[in-house]
């Protein structure tokens, strides 16, 4: 999950590091109220998920009240990468001396987190990474010692922070990893880290995505969520309680189990074909869930074939089959459906969808194989 950059600073505040003083506001004319409490000048901000807001023209600085009102007024409703503004966040300006870049992120190889750290700081860190890699500093943090002090020297002469900003780098450095394992982060970042004309150290942009398999231990995050930020047809699948991720391709797929559902991902590309979404309805669905499922996925105007692929374990076939139909009563599904059933009481699925239309096969490869040649239109 992601969230958005005041709220990744509140976090941020709450463990100690310097933060730019501020407040977000919905309204060009909250945005004027906002900034009559903070000092000239002040940098306006859009507040959506995503990266590279500066370039898009999201991040301005305003000299003048009469420049807030502006840039409020130009930045609220933007579209940046296709995320419609609607909070900005007011601060007043740091004065920039240098930009560093200082985060945490779960190291898949090594399975640990691992500090990453650069005095190439503004821009995106993934293009240093690839273009100037002698710029980046990457220390493991060992999970039973935690970010050791040593480290935190070595990050600090690699950036060549000056004495006068050291305190503060230390206690940023060692609370941003505080707040990377408390809140169960996969990634903390300050992009820029600032330091200022005085020498002084201060967070001036904060990025936080949490583990959605640990957002169940914190209420707090949970109420930070905006759905309005997310895949709408995600958020519905969400409360609804199946896993959809949506793709690009025109078959949709309807499987039970995760790792069934990959399987049957990869065996529509074997035979060519593109899938529209990944979906798993999960181990113990129930009829309203395939009727839920069938309804998100037929919401993607580019789906034209649907492909079924359950493993009837611990779901039952006939409880499928009972949602197929009764979404084929309440929807108007007119597109091609191929169904795999198999396992538990698939006999009295077959007899229930007995006179259909729908295309039933016996494997898997049979039915993506058909699924594809269908969706070909
Ligand atoms: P991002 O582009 O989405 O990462 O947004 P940032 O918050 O990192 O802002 C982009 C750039 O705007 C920064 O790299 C800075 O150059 C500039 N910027 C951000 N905050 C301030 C500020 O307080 N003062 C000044 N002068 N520039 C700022
Ligand atoms: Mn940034």
């Amino acid at each position: 999950m992601k969230i958005h950059e005041f709220q990744a600073k509140q976090i941020l505040r709450e463990h100690g590091i310097p933060i730019p003083k501020g407040d977000v506001a919905t309204s060009v004319d909250e945005a004027v109220k906002v900034a009559k409490g903070l000092s000239l000048p002040i940098v306006v901000k859009s507040q959506v998920h995503v990266g590279g807001r500066g370039k898009a023209g999201g991040v301005k600085v305003a000299k003048t009240m009469d420049e807030v009102r502006a840039h409020a007024d130009a930045i609220l409703g933007m579209d940046i990468k296709g995320c419609i503004v609607r909070t900005v966040l007011l601060e007043e300006a740091a004065d920039i001396k240098e930009e560093l870049y200082i985060g945490f992120v779960i190291d898949r190889a090594s399975k640990k987190p691992v500090l990453i750290a650069s005095a190439a700081g503004g821009v995106e860190i993934e293009k240093v990474a690839a273009e100037t890699p002698e710029k980046i500093l990457q220390e493991v943090v060992e999970p039973s010692l935690g970010l050791c002090d040593f480290q935190v020297r070595r990050a600090a002469f690699f950036l060549k922070i000056p004495k006068s900003g050291m305190k503060t780098f230390t206690y940023t450095l060692h609370a941003l990893h505080i707040a990377f394992i408390s809140k169960d982060c996969s990634l903390a970042e300050i992009n820029p880290l600032v330091i200022t004309g005085e020498g002084n150290v201060i967070a001036c942009d904060a990025k936080m995505n949490f583990d959605d398999n640990a957002l169940g231990r914190h209420p707090e995050l949970e109420a930070m969520r905006d759905d309005r930020e997310e895949e709408p047809l995600e958020v519905e699948a969400r409360r609804a309680g199946v896993n959809y991720v949506k793709l690009d391709g025109k078959i949709g797929c309807i499987v039970n189990g995760a790792g069934l559902a990959m399987a049957t991902m990869d065996v529509v590309k074997h035979f060519g074909g593109e899938p529209a979404n990944f979906l798993d309805i999960g181990g113990g669905a129930k009829a309203d869930q395939v009727t839920e499922a069938l309804r998100i996925v037929t919401s993607d105007p580019t789906v034209n074939t649907i492909l079924f692929n359950i493993f009837g374990g611990i779901v039952r076939c006939d409880r499928v089959a009972e949602g197929i139909l009764q979404a084929k009563e309440r929807l108007s599904l007119d597109l091609p459906i191929v169904l795999r059933l198999v396992g538990t009481n698939q006999r009295e699925a077959r007899k229930m969808l007995e006179g259909t239309d729908l295309i039933m096969l016996e494997t898997m490869s049979e039915a993506a194989q058909r699924a594809v040649e269908l969706s070909r239109r």
